[in-house]
Order: C-alpha cells, then sequence, then structure tokens
C-alpha cells in the first residue's frame, strides 16, 4: 500500500517541468480523450501517453505511485486499463487508471486550492508465462490452396474484462466467415484461415508464432484482415498493402456501398497481423464505427450483452465480403 499527495499533470512536460517536486508524491495524469478527433482511436492513441509512460517518468524525478485518468470517451465509474511500461533504470512504482467521474472529482478539488492525498493497493504482479495456443480452423482452396488469407481476431482479453467487444467479436465474425462459405456451399480458390490469436494484449505471443510458423513451412500468404475494433457497424476497412493491391481494392469499393460501408482509408490492419506484411500478405483491418468503443475498452463493461447481434453480423458480411474477392480474384 501506498499513500501520498496527488500532483495533477495533463502533460508528460508538465511532469518534467515539475521535475523534482513530485519526489515522494503521486503523480496524476488526467489526460482527456480528445473529443474533437471524430476518430476515438486518434485520441485514444495521443492521450495514452500517461497511461503507457506516465509511470516511468515519474519514478525517474522520486515519485511513489501514478494514477492515470481511464482511456474512456464517456463519464462513467469504472477504470478502463491496459498496457504500461517500466524504465529498468529507475524504480517500478504502481500504477493504477482510475474512473473518469473519479479523475473529474479529484481534479475539482485540486483546482479548488485543496491539498488531496490519496492511499492506494494494488496486487498486481508479471507471472511467469505459461504454454497457450492460438485456434485455427480453415478451408482450403479448390484452385490455389497453397495461397493464405488469414482473418482473424484474437482470443484472450484484458484482465479485469470479459472482453467481448475486445475481441471476442473479431473472433465471432472470423469464425461466421467461415460458417456460412460451408453452409452456402461456397468453394473459395484460395484458402481462406480463420484464426484466434493467443496473448495480443500481453505481447503478442501469438502472432509471432502464427509468423514464425508461416515462415517455417514457408507458406505464402497473400492477405490478412483482423478484426480487433469492437463489433459496431461497419463503416470500412483501413489498408496496408502495396499500391497496385490497393487499387483492385478500389475496384471493389463500390460493392461495399449498400451496406454503408465507404471508408477504405490507407492504415494499420490489426497487431496480431501486422507483420504478416515482412512475409508479403497485403493487410486490411475491419473499421467499425469508433464512438461507443472506448466507453468499454478494457474495463469491466466489456461483456457479451454489450455486442449487438445485428452490427456483429454485418461487420461479419462485410468482412465476408472482402475475403472472397480477394479469394477469387487475388491480390
Ligand atoms: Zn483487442
Amino acid at each position: 500500500m501506498i499513500s501520498g499527495e496527488i500532483v495533477e499533470v495533463i502533460t508528460i512536460k508538465e511532469l518534467v517541468a515539475l521535475g523534482n517536486k513530485v519526489k515522494g508524491k503521486i503523480v496524476f495524469f488526467n489526460i482527456v480523450m480528445n473529443p474533437t478527433y471524430i476518430g476515438t482511436f486518434n485520441a485514444y492513441g495521443e492521450s495514452g501517453i500517461g497511461r503507457r509512460s506516465g509511470a516511468a517518468e515519474a519514478a525517474r524525478y522520486g515519485a511513489i505511485g501514478v494514477m492515470v485518468r481511464s482511456l474512456a470517451s464517456n463519464a462513467d465509474d469504472y477504470p478502463h486499463t491496459g498496457v504500461m511500461s517500466y524504465n529498468d533504470s529507475f524504480p517500478k512504482i504502481p500504477a493504477v487508471a482510475i474512473s473518469t467521474n473519479n479523475a473529474n472529482a479529484i481534479s475539482a478539488k485540486i483546482k479548488n486550492g485543496k491539498v488531496v492525498k490519496v492511499f492506494f493497493k494494488n496486487n498486481c504482479t508479471m507471472l511467469a508465462p505459461v504454454q497457450s495456443y492460438n485456434v485455427i480452423g480453415e478451408i482450403r482452396g479448390s484452385e490455389k490452396p497453397q495461397e493464405i488469407i488469414t482473418v482473424g481476431g484474437h482470443l484472450d482479453s484484458w484482465d479485469l474484462a470479459e472482453g467481448a467487444q475486445d475481441d471476442g467479436a473479431g473472433c465471432v465474425q472470423s469464425i461466421e466467415i467461415i460458417r456460412a462459405f460451408k453452409k452456402a456451399g461456397i468453394q473459395p480458390k484460395r484458402t481462406i484461415r480463420a484464426v484466434m490469436f493467443m496473448n495480443e494484449e500481453n505481447g503478442s505471443g501469438g502472432a509471432d508464432a502464427y509468423l514464425e510458423n508461416a515462415k517455417l513451412k514457408k507458406e505464402q500468404h497473400i492477405f490478412a484482415l483482423e478484426s480487433d475494433a469492437g463489433g459496431f457497424t461497419p463503416r470500412g476497412f483501413t489498408l496496408d498493402m502495396k499500391e497496385e493491391a490497393r487499387n483492385k481494392v478500389n475496384d471493389w469499393i463500390q460493392l461495399f456501398k449498400n451496406y454503408s460501408v465507404y471508408d477504405f482509408s490507407i492504415g494499420g490492419s490489426g497487431s496480431d497481423i501486422d507483420d504478416l506484411k515482412t512475409i508479403g500478405a497485403g493487410l486490411a483491418g475491419l473499421r467499425p464505427d469508433s464512438q461507443r468503443y472506448f466507453d468499454l475498452h478494457h474495463a469491466s463493461t466489456d461483456v457479451f450483452e454489450s455486442v449487438s447481434k445485428r452490427e456483429l453480423d454485418l461487420g461479419a458480411l462485410n468482412m465476408a465480403a472482402f475475403v472472397w474477392l480477394v479469394s477469387e480474384h487475388g491480390l
């Protein structure tokens, strides 16, 4: 357990300016997700600096602990947690996330000139890794079975969350593509593989193992698609592929417009498939509407009941269409 006075900062720069004044205190990173970004992932990336690096930076100046405002786009009473890292040259001080409502309340007290003291206790610890597995199912291609299309999500979730949106949704959608093709008697020309990656949240061990295995077997991966942004209404796909492949995809965009799927921008795909580009795969990520994702992300509210079956199905349908086009026409 630690206890101490809180020092509020909203940037790392502010912390640096305070320097040794935070010694013996608890640094409170009250970084609000920027509401002026329409894409909430942009706000998440930018505001996440406090959670990701706050403890490492505060320890540098002798702080005894760190509290971060949850990376949540709503006002709620739940902590939204997530990955953070330490700097080995400084002590590993405890860090906790607090809810946006609590962050606002504490900040208001400090702004009123009050000295705010807190105590907190956490029992987090890094355990040794244990054996776990990716789960894979595939339909072999009828004409070019050696050309592999991967479609996936990740099987693990952040500790305190059920992980229905992150990323049960992506797993279910990937399985659904295989199921629907079988049910409809669709025989793809190229091999379609649904992969539920293990350990995305804590080091991407499953993604590394999948890539290693592909290299070992000299597999030919032409395309990979990940759904890891929630099971909300699909709006488009991000594309991370060579220009020639992108031009091919651009010819298909019209086909998606009837489903209100229109946003095919250049951008990152998903962390489980990202490294497949090193062996030549073109990549894409499902981009659902992002407005409600960070209401639930890495919080105990990310539960099965938060997923709309209809929205989930719409995502799977559009993913299936994309996968089918690549299986028919290559990339
Ligand atoms: Zn995820």
